[in-house]
């Protein structure tokens, strides 16, 4: 029996796990399909406290996972299915394995990337459509791209894809960006982005090979259609809580987010905690993540040491 499972491996993640290592509990921490998160798929990260020049996101998360094992946290990459709870009070988290049994759970399982939901879409992600340009930037040199949305996240990635593709359209629903005014600042003065606002894409249109060749746009306001050649496409509108495994031992809201008690991350289910992206459409960022871990951590223990 474990004193504690983390599930996920982003910010919160390993953050619970430094804490509750240091606690001596000898977390368990289950990572999951992507080990280390959002931040594995980013470039640099600018505003992480205590990084005055920046610090890239996959060493931040290699860092953050050093420390935690440093402290004894364990690390096994399995993916949990779903979350039952004993009779005890006890959980039991359900891998393609084996049944791991825990006295407390943290979920840190963060969010994916939205796609736009159009037709074929998601056949045609590695093959002109995707959602990190991270990953798959390098590949479109010197030819024209997109991405969708307004936000930070959209913003990163247009200024990101300018080191290699020969255009970047940035094509966002409306006509002013959602992203801070530095990242907005940022990717509207770089002559390589060309805006494409009040706008969206109704179609992917691909070449006898099957990848994209080019889309189908409509001007939200005028309704007027147009095709524009982009060789791939950056969709940046946004995530989806990794929810959909927990269960009845937790109440999600309208969009899938784990609902917190209030000031704390305990859910409806004693010993069971949500902290980060999974939980929080407000902030989501990685400092707050990382705050979350840990006041899921502290709670942990204390429920522990009020429990045993
Ligand atoms: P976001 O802030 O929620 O922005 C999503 C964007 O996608 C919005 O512009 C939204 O349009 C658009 N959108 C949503 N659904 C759409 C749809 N179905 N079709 C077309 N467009 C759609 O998401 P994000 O950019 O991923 O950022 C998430 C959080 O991470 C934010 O808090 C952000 O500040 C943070 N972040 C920070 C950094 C950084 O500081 N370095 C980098 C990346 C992300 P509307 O504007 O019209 O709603």
């Amino acid at each position: 029996m474990e004193n504690v499972v983390i599930i996920g491996t982003g910010c919160a993640g390993w953050t619970a796990a430094i804490y509750t290592g240091r606690a001596n509990l000898e977390p368990l921490v289950l990572s999951g399909t992507q080990v280390g998160g959002q931040l594995t798929t980013t470039t640099e990260v600018e505003n992480f406290p205590g990084f005055p020049d920046g610090v890239m996101g996959p060493e931040l998360m290699s860092r953050m996972q050093q420390q935690a094992e440093k402290f004894g946290a364990k690390v096994e990459y399995k993916k949990v299915n779903e979350i039952t709870r004993n009779e005890d009070g006890t959980f039991g988290l359900e891998t393609d394995q084996e049944t791991v049994q825990s006295k407390t759970v943290i979920i840190a399982t963060g969010a994916a990337p939205r796609y736009l939901g159009l037709e074929n879409e998601m056949n045609l992600v590695g093959h002109g459509v995707t959602s990190c340009a991270t990953c798959d930037g390098a590949f479109y040199r010197d030819v024209p791209v997109a991405v969708v949305g307004g936000g930070d996240s959209a913003c990163e990635e247009a200024n990101f894809l300018t080191r290699f593709a020969s255009k970047v359209y940035l094509i966002h629903r409306r006509d002013e960006l959602r992203a801070s005014k530095i990242m907005a600042d940022r990717v509207l003065a770089n002559e390589k982005v060309e805006p494409v606002w009040d706008s969206g894409i109704t179609e992917y249109l691909t070449d006898e090979e099957g990848e994209v060749r080019a889309v189908n746009l409509e001007n939200l306001k005028t309704g007027e259609k147009s095709e524009l050649e982009v060789k791939c496409v950056f969709v940046a509108i946004g995530h989806v809580p990794n929810s959909q495994f927990v269960g009845g031992l937790v109440d999600l809201d309208e969009n899938g987010y784990v609902l917190q008690n209030p000031h704390s991350t305990g859910t409806k289910t004693p010993g069971l905690y949500a902290a980060g992206d999974v939980a929080d459409h407000i902030y989501r960022q990685a400092i707050t993540a990382s705050g979350q871990g840990c006041a899921a951590a502290i709670e942990a223990e204390r429920y522990l040491s009020d429990g045993d």
